[in-house]
């Protein structure tokens, strides 16, 4: 199985998802089609886009913490504190464990 970054020998073919004609692709996200020039893998290729943007986000996103916004409803932002506490706990958890783990490595 090819990866989609790699440049593959071999043609292939993909039926495209607009106008339902066969056209030749190289398997990466950003390929074409040859009859209408739509992309043939618009999900693949806005994926590839959320994950480059997921790269950029500061840390805290990458931590996977929930994110409170100032204009959520005070409710929603009281249960998101605790989702985030309990993130955090966990990590802080974690930490612990390996901090343990090492100690008692010796
Ligand atoms: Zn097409």
């Amino acid at each position: 199985m090819a990866t989609p970054d790699s440049t593959t020998p071999f043609a292939a073919t993909k039926k495209c998802p607009h106008c339902g004609r066969w056209t030749e692709w190289q398997q990466r996200p950003t390929d074409r089609c040859q009859h209408c020039g739509q992309e043939l893998e618009p999900h693949r290729a806005a994926a590839d886009e959320h994950r480059q943007q997921q790269a950029d986000a500061p840390l805290s996103d990458r931590l996977m913490l929930i994110e409170i916004k100032p204009d959520d409803n005070p409710v929603i932002k009281f249960f998101k504190y605790i989702i985030r506490g309990g993130q955090l706990a966990f990590g802080a958890l974690m930490a612990f464990f390996v901090w343990l783990v090492t100690v008692a490595a010796g």
